[in-house]
């Protein structure tokens, strides 16, 4: 994939603020820190677009990005944070199942989980939601490097028991320190978005 331009095109609190754009779009999911922005710089080639190591209290935000005016990646307000209020949570769910509902150019919803750590309640429950909208349920494994390629074996498969996937190739490890999956995982966005 060749990135032209990789442009923020809005924050959005509410489906107002949503773009008017008709591309296809590709969202992702994943408890903070996971690594979501990180693996946004690492497969656009960008230092900083999407800003990494959110802070706990930091609004919570759909943030839409205009890759080539040919797609958009959609970055989810992520979960798991033990000190945002219950309000904020309720928000939180509001504002993604608003988003899954009306946003008919939304392709897919990929879930970003630690390649190292088997996934959380929280993400098993994000996972079955992303199900129970139909959508594939193509799982991304952040910060591979942190791990042997025999050890990424073995937490690949640990993390396809606990999210109960049957198929292998739905899982697809990523490093964006050492760009490891970043083709693969380009692959696999050009076959969902279909160019
Ligand atoms: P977000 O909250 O999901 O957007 O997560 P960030 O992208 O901010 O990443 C959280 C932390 O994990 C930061 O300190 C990153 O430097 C680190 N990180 C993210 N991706 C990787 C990776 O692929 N490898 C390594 N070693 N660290 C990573």
């Amino acid at each position: 994939m060749i990135i032209r331009k990789s442009e923020l095109l809005i924050t959005a609190a509410k489906k107002e603020q949503y773009p008017e754009t008709v591309v296809p779009e590709i969202a992702f999911a994943g408890k903070s820190n996971v690594g979501k922005s990180s693996m946004i710089n690492a497969m656009l080639n960008r230092r900083n677009l999407a800003r990494t190591s959110s802070s706990p209290g930091k609004t919570q935000t759909i943030n839409f990005y205009n890759i080539n005016d040919q797609f958009n990646f959609v970055d989810l307000p992520g979960y798991g944070y033990a000190k945002v209020s219950k309000q904020e949570k309720g928000k939180w769910g509001g504002m993604i199942e608003t988003f899954f509902k009306v946003r008919n150019q939304l392709k897919e919803v990929v879930l970003l989980v630690d390649i190292r750590h088997e996934p959380g309640l929280n993400d098993q429950q994000m996972y079955e939601w992303i199900r129970s909208f139909n959508y594939t349920g193509y799982v991304i494994a952040t910060k591979a490097d942190k791990l042997s390629r025999s050890q990424q074996i073995k937490c690949i498969s640990a993390i396809k028991k606990t999210l109960n996937i049957e198929d292998s190739k739905l899982i697809l490890p990523l490093s964006a320190t050492s760009k490891q999956g970043v083709e693969d995982t380009w692959c696999l966005f050009e076959k969902i978005l279909g160019i």
